[in-house]
């Protein structure tokens, strides 16, 4: 493989696209290139205020934001990167 193929390919490095690629990796995808134009985080992303709302209007969204929070919580010790 070259840097300019990939089976997957997700473009822009913002909350969604490296969510998108950690979560594949976690289920052993290792042919995963994460295009970003600028620099990871720069988007919406960089503004945001880092609130992880709980409740949601729909119980798939919840369950959603529920997972997150254990992402976060396991995040640091699965990669050695710090987070907060
Ligand atoms: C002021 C503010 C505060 C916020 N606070 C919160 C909060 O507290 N809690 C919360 O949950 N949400 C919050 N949000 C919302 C949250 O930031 C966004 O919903 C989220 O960051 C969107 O992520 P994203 O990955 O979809 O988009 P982005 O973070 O915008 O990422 C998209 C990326 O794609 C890249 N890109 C675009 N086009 C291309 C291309 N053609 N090729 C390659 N790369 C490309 C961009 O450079 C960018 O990095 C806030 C938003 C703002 C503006």
């Amino acid at each position: 493989m070259t840097d300019r193929q990939a089976r997957i390919v997700i473009i822009g490095g913002g909350a969604v696209g490296c969510s998108v690629a950690y979560h594949l990796a976690r289920r052993g995808e290792r042919d995963v290139l994460l295009v970003e134009k600028a620099a990871l985080t720069h988007g919406a992303t960089w503004h945001a205020a880092g609130l992880v709302g709980q409740l949601r209007g729909k119980r798939n969204l919840t369950r959603l934001m529920e997972d997150s929070v254990a992402v976060f919580d396991r995040l640091e010790a699965e990669t050695g990167q710090a987070i907060d």
